[in-house]
């Protein structure tokens, strides 16, 4: 029997895992980590490839080593330029420094050794521990960390019987870069960080034969956090773990700044779209239609998902029957009445930019106020849905050992993250603890704060604040 099963690789799961076994808390053949690809922190190099990040959103303290200065002082060894590899304010990484800081954390801790290939799908308890049920076998470990990531990317409800061939989400795991092949127009549909990098990488490429364009709510919202960053210690946390658990999921989407940018994704941006290799429209898509068929706006009742993908955004973000959803990731920070509004009567207050239609193509995206937007491939940069990940793994586990949920779904869990003893979550699944940064890499530190406190003979250093 292992000590710790970690289920899910990617930033959380490589993180925790190195770690556990830096701090001393288990032996490297005590411990394995069971994910559904092959390598630490896949979906991470997929999805920041796909969407042209060149560098993070956040400070080179928030890394992939326990030690906050473990990144600078990789750069510094291994002739990182500090101009050329950081971005102020924050010293924030460039990507390629970021992973390669990963991919030495992986190496001195032999992570790629333990690595088992398989996808969890339940967890019993076992003598002894549990028994995680697997693809691959059945896995015995005294101690488990739920980290399977972020929830299915949300698909609105107008590109939900779209197939795949021409509408993608940019954050889905198989979504392959349209630059070659397809050519023609390119519709990005969003207003976040991901929608403004891509837009750029097409601006940038020369196979990308025209102008991308780019359909979002609302003007470029600038802000360098992806969350209150009051949440990162006791300042906004108190009140947050003191709120019943109900109250947190409403401080938790008050806290989120969705479909913002940072300042130079915003000034980039506009340098794009000032000299026409972006072209940038506000408003809010209702129908999607293809050449020669029928309406594809998604009937009232659709429950099917686009293509294979997971399913989008929950009922509780679709405003009326046969309106798209209204995704909170692209309403500003001080929008939060507004949302309330448009989600009661599903109508935008968008203004309208462009004459009626626009371009051939044979897409065609008919916006709420009447203006069509022709394409030949709609790309979605609309975020995450608001479900839990690993939805079926959570549920089925949460039947089988009682544990408990909100009505979202999402586990309850103790100050230590563990869900049922010696059962641990983190990452986004332990947002309703660890707050609106849990799915981030600080979030990953947080975690492993709170479930080393709670494991006999911690080290003295780790054994500070929970925050
Ligand atoms: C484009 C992009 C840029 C980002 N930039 C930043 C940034 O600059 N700074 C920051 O702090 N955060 C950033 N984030 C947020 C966050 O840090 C990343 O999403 C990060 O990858 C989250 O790590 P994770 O381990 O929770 O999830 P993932 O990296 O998605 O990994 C989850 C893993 O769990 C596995 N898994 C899931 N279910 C199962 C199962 N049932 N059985 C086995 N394995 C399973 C998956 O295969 C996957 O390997 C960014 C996110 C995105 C999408």
């Amino acid at each position: 029997m292992l000590d710790w099963l970690i289920v899910g690789g990617g930033v959380h799961g490589t993180f925790l895992s190195a770690a556990l076994a830096r701090a001393g808390l288990v032996s490297a053949d005590r411990l394995a980590i069971l994910d559904s690809y092959d390598s630490p922190g896949r979906l991470w190099h997929t999805r920041t490839r796909n969407v042209g990040m060149q560098f993070l959103r956040s400070p080179s303290s928030h890394n992939m080593d326990v030690d906050y200065r473990s990144l600078r002082r990789y750069a510094a060894q291994h002739g990182y330029s500090r101009s050329r590899h950081f971005i102020e304010p924050y010293a924030r990484p460039a990507l390629q420094l970021f992973n390669a800081h990963l991919a030495s954390v992986v190496e001195r801790t032999h992570l790629q050794e333990r690595w088992i290939r398989g996808t969890a799908r339940l967890i019993r308890t076992a003598p002894g521990g549990y028994a995680v049920e697997s693809d691959a076998g059945v896995v015995h470990a005294r101690r488990v960390v739920l980290a399977p990531g972020q929830p299915p990317p949300a698909i609105p409800r107008w590109a939900v019987s779209a197939g795949q061939t021409v509408v993608q989400h940019l954050l889905s795991p198989r979504f392959t870069l349209p630059l070659t092949g397809l050519g023609g127009r390119t519709a990005i549909v969003g207003c976040g960080m991901s929608a403004w990098q891509f837009a750029l990488v097409l601006a940038r490429s020369p196979e990308a034969p025209t102008q991308p364009v780019l359909i979002a709510r609302h003007e470029p919202t600038t802000s360098w956090f992806d969350s209150h960053p009051c949440y990162l210690g006791p300042a906004c946390m108190r009140d947050f773990l003191q709120a019943p658990i109900e109250v947190r999921r409403s401080m938790l989407s008050q806290a989120r700044l969705p479909g913002t940018i940072t300042p130079e994704v915003r000034e980039q941006g506009m340098e794009a779209v000032a000299s026409g290799r972006v072209e940038l429209m506000h408003n809010r898509i209702a129908a999607l239609e293809a050449a020669g068929s029928e309406s594809e706006s998604a009937p009232p009742d659709a429950n099917r998902a686009l293509s294979s993908y997971p399913q989008g955004r929950s009922a509780s973000h679709v405003s009326r029957a046969g309106h798209s959803p209204l995704p909170p990731h692209c309403l500003r920070s001080g929008d939060r009445d507004e949302r309330a509004t448009l989600s009661e009567d599903g109508a935008g207050t968008e203004s309208t930019t462009t004459a009626q239609s626009r371009d051939a193509g044979p897409l065609t995206l008919r916006c709420a106020d009447g203006t069509e937007i022709r394409a030949d491939q709609v790309i979605l940069a609309t975020g995450f849905s608001d479900e839990p990940p690993a939805a079926e793994l959570v549920a089925r586990t949460a039947a089988e050992l009682n544990a408990p949920r909100d009505r979202g779904g999402h586990p309850i869990l103790e100050t230590s993250l563990e869900w049922k003893p010696g059962l641990y979550a983190a990452g986004r699944l332990a947002e309703l603890e660890l707050g609106p940064s849990a799915g981030t890499i600080v979030g990953a530190h947080k975690a492993f704060r709170r479930i080393a406190h709670s494991v006999p003979a911690m080290p003295v250093q780790y054994q500070k604040s929970i925050w």
